[in-house]
């Protein structure tokens, strides 16, 4: 099958139908004029109930829902009843239901934790997951273990952010990589980012001292901040700590282990960085190779050595499931070197291949072999991580889900015990507030007591970001302080 038919007498829905049928057909071309596969949506209302209908050839399927005045539960409830809808006629017609059921655009534990503020019990809230959106059992308790894991930590004081720094440069570009950065040997714009970023910084400061907030936590992601000299970082660090003093956690991520030397490592000690990451994604040299990370297995663990001789006590590894050409055994391999390194917390991803990356273009454009492991396959390595992980003694603390990844899984952050990442929760969670600077950033603004989120993304443009730096300010300003409504609302539900 190549392509599907979708119409729907309610365009809104349209997008979130189409992900429904991905969650089946993977990124199948869909379209509303012909397809080797059809459906018709249909929304109506007798009564008090609206009523959605789903057609494929003479199968069938309905959903109802009880009609409501609120706006935003009424779109809620059409949504989650016209996706049901559709996903129970899929699931019927293809004869397989995938691993988190009917769910898009969610993030899973909110659902649990909006049936417990609703004063259902765990196990209501989790029987909930499989009833109602189809959630298999093995992903129902790994959320039950996530919560468990995030207790106490998952709310911050109200009056508290994160900061996020973003560094959006690279040593070199990894085939699968869709992130806003740009090789550093390639630019000559270091200086003047450094420059804007702390402009942003100090603009930032200003604002947070205004509004009484303080940090509780900082993080500094990329891109790989430690692509930038040792100089330019530390500039960076040395004005955000003295602007935002007293947090209880920072992170850089130091992914790439060929950017990790001696010079970077003692400066980022001497700056009192607790965290940091240094990512094998593989121990096999071969995939290395093909996803075009230049540098060996080797490398990561001289770079990971030399982080723990020079007594950094909190590392993160971050290993991806289902990359190109590996089997579970490459990956049982990549898990037993890791853990015997043992690292505090390792976060294991499913490789999504993103329409910006390289992997995409090789992959739909040219039309390249790539013999990525099949839904199956990443669902071997996905259980392999946790079975192995646990063993020896992670946790899972947190988890999130992207478009496009392999069999349709998830990424999983398990840590050791009192290791979890504070920014990660919150972040993941969405429920901190996230002030954050430099190109493409977003800051994420909480309101209402977590009924609205308002964000204020940054250009992700490097230039134009320098250029406009001032203005940037000033928009963030204007979000934060909740001045009109201006940018993007974000009201997730499903
Ligand atoms: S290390 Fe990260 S940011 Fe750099 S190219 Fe690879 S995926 Fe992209």
């Amino acid at each position: 099958m190549t392509s599907v038919r979708l119409n729907t007498n309610e365009a809104w829905l349209y997008p979130e139908l189409c992900d429904v049928i991905r969650l089946f057909l993977g990124d199948i071309v869909i379209g509303e004029e012909a397809g080797d596969m059809c459906f018709a949506h249909a929304h109506s209302v007798t009564g008090d109930t609206w009523t959605e209908t789903v057609q494929s050839g003479n199968r069938r399927s309905v959903r109802t829902a009880i009609v409501c005045s609120d706006a935003l539960e009424a779109k809620r409830r059409i949504k989650r009843a016209a996706k049901n809808a559709l996903f129970e006629l899929l699931m019927d017609s293809l004869g397989f239901c995938p691993p988190w059921g009917s769910l898009t655009g969610i993030r899973p534990t909110r659902l649990i934790y909006e049936a417990l503020s609703e004063g259902k019990t765990p196990d209501e809230a989790m029987r909930r997951l499989t009833d109602e959106f189809y959630v298999s059992e093995e992903k129902v308790s790994l959320l039950g273990e996530i919560v468990q894991m995030q207790e106490g930590l998952i709310y911050p004081p109200e009056n508290s952010f994160d900061l996020y720094i973003h560094i959006p440069f690279c040593v070199s570009r990894c085939a699968y990589c869709s992130f806003a950065s740009v090789e550093v040997g390639k630019s000559k714009l270091t200086d003047a980012y450094v420059q804007a970023l702390i402009q942003e910084l100090r603009d930032g400061a200003d604002l947070m001292r205004r509004l009484g907030l303080t940090i509780r936590s900082g993080y500094v992601g990329g891109g790989t901040p430690t692509a930038i000299t040792t100089g330019q970082l530390q500039s960076v660090l040395e004005s955000a700590m003295t602007l935002f003093p007293g947090a209880a956690e920072w992170t850089v991520e130091a992914g790439r282990p060929d950017t990790i030397d001696r010079e970077k490592l003692s400066m980022l000690r001497q700056m009192q960085v607790g965290r940091i990451s240094v990512n094998p994604q593989s121990f096999s040299d071969e995939t290395l190779r093909l996803i075009g990370r230049a540098h060996s297995a080797e490398d990561t663990v001289r770079a990971y050595l030399l982080a723990r001789e020079m007594g950094f006590h909190d590392i993160n590894m971050d290993l991806i499931a289902a990359l190109p050409g590996e089997t579970a055994d490459d990956f049982r391999h990549t898990l037993d070197r890791t853990i015997e390194l043992s690292p505090e917390s390792v976060t294991v991803h499913s490789l999504a291949i993103k329409r910006s990356s390289r992997l995409h273009e090789q992959l739909t454009v040219a039309g390249g072999a790539h013999n990525q492991a099949n839904a199956e396959g990443a669902d071997e390595m996905i259980r392999m991580a946790r079975t192995r992980l646990c063993g020896a003694g992670y946790r899972p603390y947190y988890l999130y889900r992207q478009k496009y990844m392999a069999g349709n899984l998830e990424n999983v952050g398990y840590a050791k015990p009192g290791y979890a990442c504070l920014y990660n929760i919150g972040n993941m969670e969405e429920t901190q507030k996230v002030l954050a600077v430099g190109a493409g950033a977003i800051t994420k603004w909480i309101f209402d007591r977590k009924r609205r989120i308002e964000r204020a993304p940054n250009l992700r443009n490097i230039e134009e970001y320098i250029a406009r730096v001032d203005e940037l300010c000033q928009k963030k300003r204007r979000v934060i302080l909740d001045e009109g409504r201006a940018l993007t609302q974000n009201r997730e539900d499903t």
